[in-house]
């Protein structure tokens, strides 16, 4: 499988994040922990912002979307309880950085993003690192990804009043769900198991994210990609 880069001049600025702001905190899961040591998170933000992509902050990705905070990342992927024969469905690609993440995780990520420019980037970045169990869909997510269902996790990078149907539909039975929840300032991030038609939710603490916009998340101001 995919990533190797050359001369990789961030490979101990990106151990020292991981120790520190996610071992340190709590993260424990190994393979998670591997994941962020091997994927390059600088190539995920513009050059001019190479110093930052290891602190612990959302940066800016355009579009006025951000890559969201290692942390944040780390602990909603080890909340998603990966094995490595996964199907999960990712909504708000952004950048690809989650994306590639997963698939060092699992058998293969659904990556779906609304915003065209973002989702032909990411899919370029993918590329270039080899990840080639990833598909990236430019589209509303809000409405899972129907034709690929059903994901044993699914994960979603932005935040909206309530679950999309389709998300908790599109599960298997055993399958785990992880977004943000609940109006700007006031979210929530859940996790939602399926288990035969019934579903339990799971408080896993407060987050701040960027508004899921489509048909099941908020409603788009401007008139965007789709
Ligand atoms: N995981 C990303 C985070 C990107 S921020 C990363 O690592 O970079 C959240 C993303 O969700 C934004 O790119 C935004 O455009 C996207 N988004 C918002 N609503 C969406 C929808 N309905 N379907 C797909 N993507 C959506």
């Amino acid at each position: 499988m995919g990533i190797k880069v050359k001369d990789d001049l961030f490979a101990r600025v990106r151990r020292s994040m991981v120790e520190r702001l996610l071992v340190q905190r709590g993260i424990t899961d190994k393979g998670v922990i591997d994941a962020m040591l091997t994927v390059p998170r600088h190539l995920f933000v513009e050059e001019g912002l190479y110093s930052q992509a290891y602190t612990d902050y959302p940066l800016p990705i355009g579009e006025k979307q951000t890559i969201s905070q290692p942390y944040m990342v780390a602990f909603m992927t080890e909340a998603l309880g990966l094995t490595g024969s996964e199907r999960v469905l990712e909504v708000g690609a952004g950048s690809g950085y989650q994306s590639a993440v997963l698939s060092l995780l699992c058998d293969k990520v659904y990556a779906v993003e609304r915003v065209s420019v973002l989702a032909a980037r990411a899919r370029r970045l993918l590329d270039h690192l080899h990840c080639s169990n990833v598909v990236v869909k430019f589209g509303d997510g809000t409405l899972g990804w129907e034709d690929e269902a059903p994901f044993d996790a699914i994960i979603v990078a932005a935040a909206s009043l309530s679950v999309p149907p389709a998300y908790v539909e599109q599960l298997k039975n055993g399958g785990r769900l992880v977004m943000p929840v609940g109006p700007e300032g006031a979210q929530r991030l859940v996790r939602v198991t399926r288990r035969f038609g019934a579903s339990t939710t799971e408080d896993l603490g407060e987050c701040r994210f960027v508004k899921l916009i489509g048909k099941w998340g908020w409603e788009a101001r401007i008139k965007a990609s789709c």
